[in-house]
């Protein structure tokens, strides 16, 4: 299979270093206009953390405000990618709307749902226990799925009934920020690039993401993962798959405020040392899930780090992705240390843009599989602790013998994870 790769390669290539655009998170905001008076300045606005965007052309800025005592931390504001990869074969897209569960070899592996070539099919069986599953728990409806990604289809058939609704602006008026959270008209998530509304999916990653967390069952179409929850679109990613950290910053500040219960992120390039860090922290320490996909570099994560997924913090679930057969697809990171699982990433069945379906492969597909089950999981028990969550997820998994010291558990196990929980 000819994989050529695109977003991910973005990791270390595209970088953002001759921007003229800094987030400061600041100390003190009164010393800081003092000391950089010819800054233009603009508040991100966030509830949790005292961030600014700061514009200056002048050389060596950079080292400048981290010299200054009124901030904590300065960046460039980076690029970040979606965590996909596209081979020819996805280029061509399925417009067929007929029960299409068959497809979902990442549910219930038949073999020949999962084969990578004509000839020689996957492993039958070899998929997260979905129906097994499915008979413990099934999600439930106050269980709110941030997907910080490029948005989703809104009136996509397998994905409208699962969509969250903010109730006060759906019921309130037009125009007004009827429920007070900064945000006007925010009815269904919120679209973090153009200040709007409407976080209508412009690119199709983040559609994707949302219904194989979420898509709704026995209607048409597809499952997801969780037949019950609420997902929330929160759209920071461009057509292009490129996103801001201003914006992702945001986005993950908004899913915090307004209930989010796991955040799921089918993204990287985020430098280390980030006030993403900061911000991830926060709601890690509210008790909010973070599912972050590996990347798709090919590379020992533990060596060299994609962020979100690394950062060392308790709330954070690294993914890595499978195949059909149960081996580490070609392109997936792995880290017998920063990669805590691996879930199916290849060849993925899911809702895209324009109610339409299509197949897409990266860790950006594995990394929102294990978000619906920490949903799964966070529905059956929701006084779990990140430990205690992640130590089951992780034991839970099938230790495949191939994926021996690729990550700190194995492939998630639905069906296992729940019934350890019971
Ligand atoms: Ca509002």
């Amino acid at each position: 299979m000819k994989n050529i790769i695109k977003a991910a390669c973005c990791f270390f290539l595209c970088s953002s270093a001759f921007s003229n655009e800094y987030l400061v998170l600041l100390n003190n905001e009164k010393t800081f206009k003092k000391d950089f008076p010819k800054a233009s300045m603009e508040s991100l606005g966030l509830k949790n953390l005292n961030v600014y965007k700061v514009g200056s052309k002048e050389a060596g800025f950079l080292s400048r405000l981290r010299k200054s005592n009124s901030i904590l931390k300065a960046e460039i504001d980076s690029d970040l990618y979606t965590s996909i990869i596209e081979d020819e074969k996805n280029l061509n897209e399925n417009l067929d709307a007929d029960p299409l569960f068959s497809k979902q070899w990442h549910l219930e592996n038949t073999g020949w749902n999962s084969r990578t070539t004509v000839i020689v099919p996957g492993v039958k069986g070899e998929d997260i226990k979905a129906k097994k599953a499915w008979e413990i728990e099934t999600g439930n409806s106050d269980m709110i799925i941030a997907v910080i990604d490029s948005g989703a289809d809104l009136n996509h058939p397998d994905l409208k009934d699962n969509l969250w609704i903010n109730q006060a602006e759906k019921n309130g008026v037009k125009g007004v920020d009827d429920d007070n959270n900064g945000y006007i008209d925010d009815v269904y998530g919120y679209d973090f690039i153009n200040d709007d509304h409407d976080p209508t999916d412009d690119n199709g990653h983040g559609s994707h993401c949302a219904g194989v967390i979420g898509a709704v069952h026995e209607n048409q179409g597809i499952k997801g993962v969780m037949k019950n929850v609420r997902l929330m679109p929160l759209k920071f990613i461009a057509a292009n798959g490129i996103g801001q950290m201003s914006a992702v910053l945001k986005a993950i500040d908004y899913a915090i405020e307004n209930g989010a219960q796991i955040l799921s992120n089918s993204w990287g390039g985020a430098p280390k040392e980030s006030i993403l860090v900061d911000l991830l922290t926060v709601a890690s320490e509210k008790g909010i899930s973070i599912v972050a996909a590996a990347g798709n570099s090919r590379n020992d994560s533990d060596r060299f780090p994609i962020y979100p997924a690394a950062y060392e913090i308790p709330g954070v679930v690294s993914v890595g992705a499978t195949m059909g057969r149960g081996t580490k697809a070609t392109f997936s990171n792995f880290g017998k240390v920063s990669v805590d699982v691996f879930a199916p990433g290849n060849n993925i069945y899911s809702t895209f843009q324009k109610g339409r379906y299509k197949t897409m492969s990266g860790t950006s597909m594995a990394a929102p599989i294990v978000a619906g089950m920490i949903g799964l999981a966070k529905s059956l028990n929701p006084n779990l602790s990140h430990k205690e969550l992640k130590e089951i997820v992780i034991e839970s998994s099938d230790r495949l013998p191939i994926l021996d010291n690729l990550a700190v558990g194995g492939r998630v196990n639905a069906y296992k994870m729940l019934q350890a929980i019971q």
